[in-house]
């Protein structure tokens, strides 16, 4: 059904755990050159192994500007192309408002969205050059459609994302590059993993599918806005959740009933 990517490359940042993880092998599996990016490098270069020998591993932080020309430099250096990036780093320590410090704040935003803006500005002269690029972005459903006491700060990081991706798309339209974000529920993550077992409970029984979501569930959907055939969506955001922004109320989870 879709064209093959085989031979183009991706950059994946945060791709070294978690949904960067599953992004980096699905796109390494569809024949992509992957670059998987993430500060620790020997974690990086673990995750390009188990991918095989197209993929490789680099260390930088996406919150400096220079860790991110240097990714990107690394990238056409390897494998000569950047067609796709997947801006995936992000972190979500939790902090309500009352303790929340000013550098609790930062070090989200920087994070999540000036890492965002970083790592997509990095990539541009080389996919301008094509006339073709993908920009995929991790954004998330917390900030954008829903809340959770602890995430004010990541909530507005993960909107922000969607903002600055409705104007951006508009300025890179002219060059053929697309710019699109994923929007996941709750994934098993690592990250995620570091929140306990009670939070993964209570967060299963509020998802009408009765589960968390697998990182390949994010990564099919990353790997679709960066097919040839995408090439018209731009500036969209698609919510992966197992329907977890649907119920209005506790009731309508009790109401669904059972399969059985
Ligand atoms: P994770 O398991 O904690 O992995 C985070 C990844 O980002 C790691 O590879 C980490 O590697 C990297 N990273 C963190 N800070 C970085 C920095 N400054 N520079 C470069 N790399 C950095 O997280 P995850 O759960 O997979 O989340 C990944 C993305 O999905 C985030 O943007 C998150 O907001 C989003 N998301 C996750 C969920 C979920 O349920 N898991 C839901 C919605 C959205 P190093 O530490 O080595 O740098």
């Amino acid at each position: 059904m879709f064209k093959a990517l085989a031979g183009r490359t991706v950059i994946v940042t945060g791709g070294s755990k978690g949904i960067g993880r599953g992004i980096a092998q699905r796109f390494g599996a569809a024949g992509l050159n992957v670059l998987v990016v993430a500060r620790s490098l020997a974690d990086a270069e673990r995750v390009a192994g188990e991918i095989g020998p197209h993929a490789s591993g680099f260390s930088a932080d996406v919150t400096q500007v220079e860790d991110c020309q240097a990714f990107a430099a690394a990238a056409l250096e390897r494998y000569g192309r950047i067609d796709v990036l997947c801006a995936n780093a992000g972190i979500f320590p939790a902090a309500k408002l009352d303790v929340m410090t000013g550098a609790d704040f930062d070090l989200v935003m920087n994070t999540n969205m000036k890492g965002t803006f970083l790592s997509v500005q990095a990539v541009l002269g080389a996919m301008k050059a094509r006339r073709w690029g993908r920009i995929v972005l991790t954004s998330s459903i917390t900030g954008p459609v829903t809340g959770f006491p602890g995430w004010s700060h990541y909530g507005a990081s993960k909107a922000a994302q969607l903002g600055f991706m409705r104007t951006a798309a508009i300025e890179l339209a002219p060059w053929g590059i697309t710019m699109n974000a994923v929007m996941p529920g709750n994934i098993r993550t690592e990250g995620l993993d570091g929140l306990g077992a009670d939070y993964i409970a209570k967060m299963e029984a509020s998802i009408p599918f009765k589960r968390l979501g697998g990182v390949e569930d994010i990564a099919n959907a990353a790997l679709f806005f960066a097919s040839e055939e995408a090439g018209y969506v731009t500036g969209q955001g698609m919510v992966i959740d197992g329907g977890q922004i649907l119920p209005e109320s506790l009731g309508a989870l009790e109401e669904m009933g059972s399969a059985d």
